[in-house]
């Protein structure tokens, strides 16, 4: 069994990041700069879009955290996102979600830039990923695509089954799995809540997606032998024993799972830390592409 290391690797990827801005500063040209805008006081967002900060600042590359009060009105926040898009300086933003129940989420998305939607959820750029067009592929799929690049998982051929059908993970990593590239080639099964026999449809997988945010959901009865697991799952269980009060469950039982599988990405430190790493590979990208 072998353990897709996300940690690792996206600091790996992270490194090599770090080695592209120090060759763009030598020629004299421009760092990457993202921004992020992030509405009210959620703990798990805040933690999320720091991290996203922090990682640019690691890597070299500029960055700007705009903080906006719960109470914000989908004007202003429409207004600063135009204020963004016409910024040459930022290279690409995201708008951390979820956002106040007050802010209609796809009027907001709709308003960012194409080229600056380093977060891929413009309708645009999720047109160009499902067309196979070149794009900014969103980055929690971006990042289960390298990471099964990068520890050479063979993808072609195989069976993969997707549970969850969320606009950010599932549906996404259906269609990019199927598709004639690199990592893809796939047989791919959508399930969802809906799914009647998904047991039945698990067992027959070379290759499976948790992503539904139920902890420990998938279990060792539902696999086969020698599959590979990728758990997108994070859902933070109370836990009076961590510093933070909290630990981080993925939708797998991963012990028991983790016997039966070829490849298994743990939680934490799987898909979570790729997902970073790829949205800075998506802002050198919109850097690049820009200038
Ligand atoms: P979501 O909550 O938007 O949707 C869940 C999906 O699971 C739905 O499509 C639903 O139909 C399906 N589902 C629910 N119960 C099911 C069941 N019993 N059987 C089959 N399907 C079922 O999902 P999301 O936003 O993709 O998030 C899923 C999980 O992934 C969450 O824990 C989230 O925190 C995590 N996540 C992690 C990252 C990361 O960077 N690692 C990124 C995004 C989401």
């Amino acid at each position: 069994m072998t353990i897709l290391d996300g940690k690792k690797t996206a600091a790996d990827i992270k490194e090599e990041l770090a080695l592209e801005v120090v060759e763009l500063k030598n020629k004299g040209k421009k760092v990457p700069h993202l921004a992020a805008i992030i509405v009210g006081n959620d703990g798990a967002s805040l933690t999320y879009v720091n991290a996203k900060v922090k990682a640019c600042e690691r890597v070299g590359f500029e960055s700007t955290l705009i903080r906006l009060p719960d109470d914000t009105t989908e004007e202003s926040l429409l207004n600063e996102i135009n204020i963004l898009n016409v910024d040459s300086d930022i290279d690409g933003f995201i708008v951390q979600l979820p956002l106040p129940k007050h802010i209609d989420e796809q009027k907001i998305l709709m308003a960012v830039d194409p080229d600056k939607d380093v977060d891929g959820f413009h309708p645009t750029n999720v047109g160009k990923m499902a067309l196979n067009l070149p794009t900014f592929i969103s980055a929690t799929p971006f990042g289960i695509l390298e990471l099964l690049y990068r520890y050479n998982v063979e993808t072609s051929g195989k069976h993969v089954v997707v549970i969850g059908r969320s606009h950010i993970v599932g549906s996404p990593m259906s269609i990019l799995l199927s598709q004639k590239r690199r990592i893809g080639n796939a047989t791919v099964t959508i399930t969802h809540s809906r799914t009647k026999n998904l047991k039945e449809l698990t067992l027959q997988a070379d290759i499976i997606i948790a992503a539904l945010g139920i902890p420990e959901f998938l279990k060792a009865d539902m696999v086969k032998d020698d599959v590979t697991v990728i758990d997108v799952g994070i859902t933070r269980i109370a836990d009076s024993s961590k510093k933070s009060g909290f630990r981080l469950v993925g939708d797998v039982a991963f012990n028991e799972v983790s016997e039966k599988a070829s490849f298994i990405t743990p939680v934490p430190g799987g898909v979570g830390p790729m997902t970073i790493a790829m949205l800075l590979k998506n802002t050198l990208l919109a850097c690049e592409r820009k200038n």
